[in-house]
């Protein structure tokens, strides 16, 4: 099978099985030159899986894998021309930084290198990563990030068509987590190497991604642009894996004139999309997407529950007449609390309707209040 020459990583109909279990479903999934894509899921959904299948770790039970338009299905992992870099490191705890830097380079057979070029490659490497300073020193004398750094400069210094990085910052703690991302993106725009980012942290997924592929129980069940995610989640499960506060879904079923009945509000869906009467569909709607008002002729009333203070922003839990429950956002300093009661205002096409089987229809809007 051909490929288009700027695909750098193939899978097509890759499947893994351990026995009887599956626990990945046949996918296809194609990573462009230079693009940064991040697998995003909870733990267990199969993303190590993946990765570890694209570098040798682990053989595919179904399916192709074309690392920069060779078929790798029996590639050894050493000769497959990606780079693992892992959340535990695995450095040498009593080599120097240049060394551990170098060693992949010293190891290499298949072109064996001479000392001047894997001096200079080191170099390179490590002035990519901003540790040129550190070169002699050894693992215990450096932070979790610049460790980290070291795996990095480790992975870069090969050259690979591809980096593989499973969860590399989830070591580390939240601020340094926060700067690492930048660096790791900054190494990224600098040298533009095709990156497979495994993480089930959506922030990191949205904030690093050019696409993410969204995994759920060994299925992908989307890939797209991080907004594309957030503004058209092609499921219940992406609905509310992406986004924070959640999505709240409630179940309610299609009237006679193809409204839907929500917190004793109508919603109507775009003219193009017809509700069939009498189905059953989930609706949800973002806390972005809610405001509270002082206007009584607001969309919904509803009674404060609980209430989460972030702050810059609060989150009110309202329960709306006829029983759903809402996030809606708030004034960080508002007065409002558990008890009292409130009029809210949906944007329009604040609500996204799905089927029974999760998949998303369309969106839809308030029509108007129940008399
Ligand atoms: P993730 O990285 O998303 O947390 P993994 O890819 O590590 O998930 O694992 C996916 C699923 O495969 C899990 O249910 C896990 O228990 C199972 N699994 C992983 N490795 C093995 C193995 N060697 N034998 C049997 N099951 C495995
Ligand atoms: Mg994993």
């Amino acid at each position: 099978m051909s490929l288009p020459a700027d695909v750098a990583v193939s899978l097509i109909g890759v499947a893994k099985s351990y026995g009887d279990v599956e626990v990945l479903q046949p996918f296809d999934l194609q990573i462009a030159e230079g693009e940064f894509v991040v697998l995003l899921g909870p733990s267990g959904c199969g993303k190590s899986t993946i990765l570890k299948m694209i570098a040798g770790l682990e053989e595919v039970s179904d399916g192709e894998i074309h690392v920069a338009g060779e078929l790798v299905n029996y590639v050894r992992p050493r000769d497959r021309n990606v780079a693992m870099v892992f959340q535990n490191y695995a450095l040498y705890p009593h080599m120097t930084v240049r060394q551990n830097i170098a060693f992949p380079l010293r190891m290499a057979r298949r072109p064996r290198l001479r000392r001047p070029d894997i001096d200079e490659r080191t170099a390179e490497a490590a002035e990519i990563v901003e540790l040129t300073d550190y070169l002699e020193r050894k693992p215990a004398q450096l932070s979790g990030g610049q460790r980290q750094r070291v795996a990095l400069a480790r992975a870069i210094v090969r050259q690979p068509a591809a980096f593989l990085m499973d969860e590399p910052l989830s070591n580390l703690d939240a601020l340094l987590r926060a700067d690492m991302r930048t660096s790791l993106l900054d190494v990224h725009s600098r040298i533009s190497k095709t990156t497979l980012y495994v993480t089930h942290d959506q922030v990191e997924a949205m904030t690093m991604a050019d696409r993410v592929v969204v995994v759920n129980e060994g299925r992908i069940q989307q890939v797209g642009k991080p907004r594309e995610l957030y503004t058209a989640p092609a499921n219940t499960f992406v609905a509310q894996f992406i986004g924070s506060p959640r999505m709240s879904l409630h179940k309610t079923t299609v009237r006679g004139d193809c409204t839907l009945p929500f917190g004793g509000a109508s919603l109507v869906t775009g003219a193009d999309i017809r509700l069939e009467p009498g189905v059953s569909v989930t609706v949800g709607a973002r806390p972005s997407a809610f405001r509270v008002t002082d206007a009584t002729h607001a969309c919904f009333a509803g009674r404060v529950g609980r209430r989460d203070y972030l702050g810059s922003d609060s989150y009110l839990e309202v329960e709306l007449e006829d029983g759903p429950q809402v996030i809606v956002r708030a004034e960080a300093d508002s007065p409002l609390g558990s008890g009292d009661l409130v009029h809210v205002v949906a944007e329009s096409g604040a609500f996204h309707v799905f089927d029974e089987s999760g998949a998303r229809i369309c969106r839809a809007s308030v029509r108007s209040r129940e008399q």
